[in-house]
């Protein structure tokens, strides 16, 4: 699984940090940086809580 990012969607809520922490850092400013974009199966539960809660829907996986 690979997390994508739309850059022109994230508003920095800081949601998806909030979800997976190990995954998503999010400056004061800007959008999320992905520290990793395929996450291993341990966290994948933490990315999907991620995907979902993002309220401008700027993440999502792939195969
Ligand atoms: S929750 Fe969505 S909008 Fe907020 S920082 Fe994460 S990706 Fe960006």
């Amino acid at each position: 699984m690979r997390v994508v990012l739309d850059p022109d969607l994230c508003q920095g809520h800081a949601e998806c940090e909030f979800a997976a922490p190990e995954v998503f850092s999010v400056p004061r400013r800007g959008v999320v940086e992905i520290l990793r974009d395929t996450p291993p199966p341990p966290l994948l539960d933490a990315v999907r809580e991620a995907v979902r809660n993002c309220p401008t829907r700027a993440l999502r996986l792939e195969d």
